[in-house]
């Protein structure tokens, strides 16, 4: 284990992480960004992004945006460590966080690794990820240029990277469970004048069949149980399955020490949990807003808790 303490120790590299990172660094304090994959997280999967303030007004991607955030953060002095956390005692003083690298110890910690794709719940998934079922527009859209494209969700993220999916795809069709889409109007709007692009509603995927790529979606309508079959076109390649109906939470390595509701982590306005020193920001935050102006939100407040936390301890709080 390194012998170094870290003032703050942050735990995640997406919007809310990387934002507590300029704020500690800024204040001087010794911080340390774990990340396992690459910053960002949940946004750099988003090729166009275009309601954070002070983005490039006419759109960019989740990692053109995400690059400035790291390298302000950087430049703020907070030292990064790629490594996954496996471990953490939020309770021990300094803290400890075992990655699958290296060990790491730190005077307080500020939780952010956000949340994951839930899955679509339909029968057969599993055995399609990668072959042609998928929860990433921006990783996997080029694979079904000019093929037949679904997406299930009608929130924000699958009208928007339902969009994304019609300028590669031969055509897009979004399958909703309910009978209007939840993306506010202004996305709705320009869904609508996108001319490959159309929507099921109250259908709910129930199976994926094929031969080791997806060949077949069974769908169920929700209001007469008819069920209907869609059938890769025979002169495609592949059809594609995009799921875009939610998060879960990454906050399993936190259970029993750290109170959780429904998987979400409990912190107040300031993002302190229960724990003394431990602060939680963004996407795994109980909240009901998650958004990346949030996350980073949230990332900044955490950092200033962390501040006058330590201040506290050492006796240099600013009265
Ligand atoms: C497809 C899609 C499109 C979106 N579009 C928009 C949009 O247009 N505008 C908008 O404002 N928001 C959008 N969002 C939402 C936005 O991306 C999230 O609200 C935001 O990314 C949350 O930030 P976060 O830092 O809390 O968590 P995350 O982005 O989830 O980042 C968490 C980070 O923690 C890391 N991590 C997790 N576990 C560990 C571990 N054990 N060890 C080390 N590192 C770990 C992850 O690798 C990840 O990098 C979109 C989301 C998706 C999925």
């Amino acid at each position: 284990m390194s012998k170094k303490i870290y003032d703050v120790a942050i735990l995640g590299a997406g919007p809310a992480g990387l934002a507590a990172g300029i704020y500690t660094g800024r204040a001087n304090l010794k911080t340390l960004i774990i990340e396992q994959g690459l910053d960002g997280g949940q946004i750099a999967q988003t090729s166009s992004l275009e309601n954070y303030p002070g983005q490039m007004p006419e759109g960019e991607s989740g990692t053109a945006l995400i690059e400035r955030f790291s390298k302000q953060a950087e430049l703020f002095g907070a030292e990064r460590a790629q490594d996954s956390v496996l471990e953490v005692d939020l309770v021990s003083n300094p803290k400890l966080i075992k990655g699958l690298m290296g060990e790491y110890q730190a005077r307080s910690v500020i939780i952010a690794t956000g949340a994951s794709p839930r899955k679509g719940g339909f029968v057969n998934e599993d055995n399609f990820i990668g072959g042609g079922v998928s929860y990433c527009a921006t990783c996997d859209g080029n694979f079904f240029r000019d093929s037949d494209v679904y997406v299930i969700g009608g929130g924000e993220a699958a009208v928007e990277e339902a969009m994304y999916l019609a300028k590669l795809a031969r055509k897009v069709t979004i399958i909703h469970r309910r009978d209007r889409l939840r993306a506010v109007e202004s996305v709705q709007d320009r869904a609508r004048k996108v001319e490959n692009l159309s929507v099921i509603y109250n259908s709910v995927v129930e199976e994926v069949n094929g031969d080791e790529i997806l060949e077949e979606i069974k769908l169920r309508n929700v209001v007469n149980d008819e069920i209907t079959t869609i059938k890769k076109n025979p002169a495609d390649n592949l059809m594609g399955l995009f799921v875009f109906v939610g998060l879960n939470p990454n906050t399993g390595l936190y259970e029993g020490q750290v109170e959780l509701e429904a998987g979400y982590v409990l912190a107040d306005e300031d993002m302190k949990t229960n724990l003394d020193g431990v602060f939680a920001a963004g996407d795994l935050r109980k909240k009901n807003f998650r958004q990346v102006i949030t996350a980073a939100a949230d990332g900044a407040i955490a950092a200033n808790s962390v501040r006058n936390y330590l201040a506290r301890l050492d006796g240099t709080e600013y009265v």
